[in-house]
């Protein structure tokens, strides 16, 4: 099958002028720019683990793969260059579903100029597994790391939050062009993708900057799909806010200063709100309408 898919994905890569070399020679030849840092990061999506099995719609299995990995760059503010595709598939059937997996991230290549520069492709007796590696690089204004976080600077997220489930996380579109535009104009200290869910996610920052977070919760925007399915699964629109995955949107740590001009501005297409503090003490709080604060339990997938 290998051959066979290689050939047909060949005649369907147009040549990208960021890869000196394409694919078809044992590696392709990325061109960077002088003295930018190379960010690297990879995803793994197995049938039956991450994705139903059979999941009805393998286009959608390959963008997402792709788009996962594009948000991982937009949580750095890195620009995207280029992607790795490579599948495992079933025996049977493979070349169909290996076609179809392409396809669904082609969109997603012309939409944010990211050339497949190569990958690989094998078949087994086991389930399908889909891995995407995206090549990305640092800009003149800096990376965006989870450890920046200092007291005194405020939490926003970008867009509505919780109920992925009912189709979000594979139609999400990654924040890359908006985490380059805000890296570009605002100062912002730290930052990730929601892929666990809000409250897990804020963890790994405040865990990784030293500090804590107080959330105002009522503050937090909570989407349609995740009141849906509170009435339809159970639990409130907020624990499905706060403890869903895969929303794909950002999470900003920012100054003091620079938060109300950044509220103000409202310079993205989605909205931009504040959702609560970074404090001192460590750990994640909730707080009260008497000012009071309680602590709360960051929920989420946890691998
Ligand atoms: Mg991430």
């Amino acid at each position: 099958m290998e051959s066979e898919f290689l050939s047909w994905l060949r005649a369907r890569l147009p040549e990208h002028p960021r890869l000196s070399l394409g694919p078809g020679d044992d590696a392709a030849v990325l061109n960077m720019q002088p003295g930018a840092g190379c960010v690297l990061t990879s995803d793994l999506l197995s049938e039956g683990t991450d994705f139903e099995s059979p999941p009805g719609d393998w286009g959608k299995v390959g963008r997402k793969a792709l788009a996962m990995n594009l948000s991982d760059l937009a949580a750095m503010a890195a620009q995207p260059l280029a992607a790795l595709v490579s599948v495992l598939l079933p025996r049977i059937g493979g070349l169909a579903i290996a076609q179809q997996i392409y396809d669904g991230m082609c969109p997603l290549v012309a939409e944010f100029d990211i050339p497949i520069a190569g990958g690989d492709t094998n078949s087994w007796e086991g389930p399908a597994v889909v891995s995407v590696t995206a090549v990305g690089q640092t800009t003149e204004h800096g990376l965006w790391l989870r450890s920046g976080a200092r007291p005194l600077d405020r939490v926003l997220v970008t867009g509505s939050l919780g109920g992925s489930i009912l189709g979000h996380h594979f139609d999400f579109v990654p924040r890359v062009r908006e985490a380059l535009l805000l890296n570009a104009r605002y100062r912002i200290h730290a930052a990730t993708d929601i892929s666990d869910g809000l409250s897990l996610d804020l963890a790994n920052i405040l865990a990784a900057s030293q500090v804590g977070a107080t959330l105002d919760t009522g503050r937090i925007p909570i989407s349609p799909a995740a009141r849906r399915v509170a009435r339809t699964v159970g639990g409130t629109p907020l624990e499905h806010a706060l403890g869903d995955g895969e929303d794909f949107e950002l999470i900003l740590i920012v100054p003091p200063d620079e938060a109300p001009r950044l509220l103000s501005d409202q310079p993205l297409p989605v909205p931009l709100t504040q959702i609560g503090h970074i404090i001192p003490q460590p750990g994640l709080w909730e707080r009260q309408a008497d000012g009071s604060r309680t602590p709360l339990q960051p929920r989420g997938y946890r691998h």
